[in-house]
């Protein structure tokens, strides 16, 4: 596909781009200052900032092209209607990660049979939210409100561990980035299956796995 990227100078966007170049996409890399000109491309994809990413989707879709978009912080629901009314897509995930949004579904199917949960969520030091959002949306999914600690230390990068016990077991569950390239498996399916989604706003990597 030929693709546009906002961002490509960025942590993910750097570590993105070649994969996405590996795999056949021709990438247009985008960054801060420069017209959106993305007219006649097949998709947009976007990792910048809260601030800019709103407006990065509304300037694709305004030239007929359908987004997906990693950036978090915002809501997404307000391009809905845009891209229903010019029949493209906008996909949204917090995590493009496929590991990271399987450990929480094998998180919520085993939350079914354990009474009891701990999250536990390990970031590197610069990371300066906590507890993450995906421990949040884990926690949300296995339900009961169970406690999240979160470790931030040099040498981590994003790594989850779900911990369930009930007498006499344990079972944990863990996930591990060690890479910013894990979140291309992610973008790469979803730019797969983008034509096939409906049009209009999909949030969440879990949708079409
Ligand atoms: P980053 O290193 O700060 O990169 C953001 C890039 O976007 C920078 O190169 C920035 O340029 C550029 N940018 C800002 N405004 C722009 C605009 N209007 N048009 C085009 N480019 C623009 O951040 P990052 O670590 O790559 O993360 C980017 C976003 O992705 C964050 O929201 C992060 O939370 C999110 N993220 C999502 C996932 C996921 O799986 N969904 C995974 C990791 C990160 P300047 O440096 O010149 O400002």
């Amino acid at each position: 596909m030929k693709l546009a990227f906002f961002g490509a100078d960025g942590k993910v966007g750097r570590a993105l781009v070649p994969v996405l170049e590996r795999a056949g996409h021709t990438v247009r890399g985008l960054e801060i200052g420069e017209e959106p000109d993305v007219a006649g491309l097949d998709a947009a994809v976007d990792f910048t900032t809260p601030e800019a990413a709103p407006a990065n989707a509304r300037a694709a879709l305004e030239q007929g092209v359908s987004c997906v978009i990693g950036t978090t912080g915002w809501d997404p629901q307000p391009l809905d209607a845009l891209a229903r009314e010019r029949g493209l897509r906008v996909f949204v995930a917090p995590n493009f990660s496929i590991g990271a949004v399987l450990m929480m579904r094998f998180a919520e199917q085993a939350a079914q049979y354990f009474p009891r949960a701990e999250v536990i969520e390990l970031h590197s030091e610069t990371k300066k939210d906590a507890p993450s959002g995906t421990a949040r949306a884990t926690a949300d999914l296995i339900g009961g409100d169970p406690v999240i600690h979160s470790v931030r230390l040099p040498g981590l990068v994003a790594h989850q561990e779900v911990i369930f016990g009930s007498e006499g077991q344990l079972l944990t569950i863990r996930h591990d980035t060690t890479g910013r390239e894990s979140f291309a498996d992610g973008v790469l399916l979803v730019l797969e299956k983008l034509d096939s989604l409906p049009p209009g706003l999909t949030v969440g990597l879990d949708r079409i796995l």
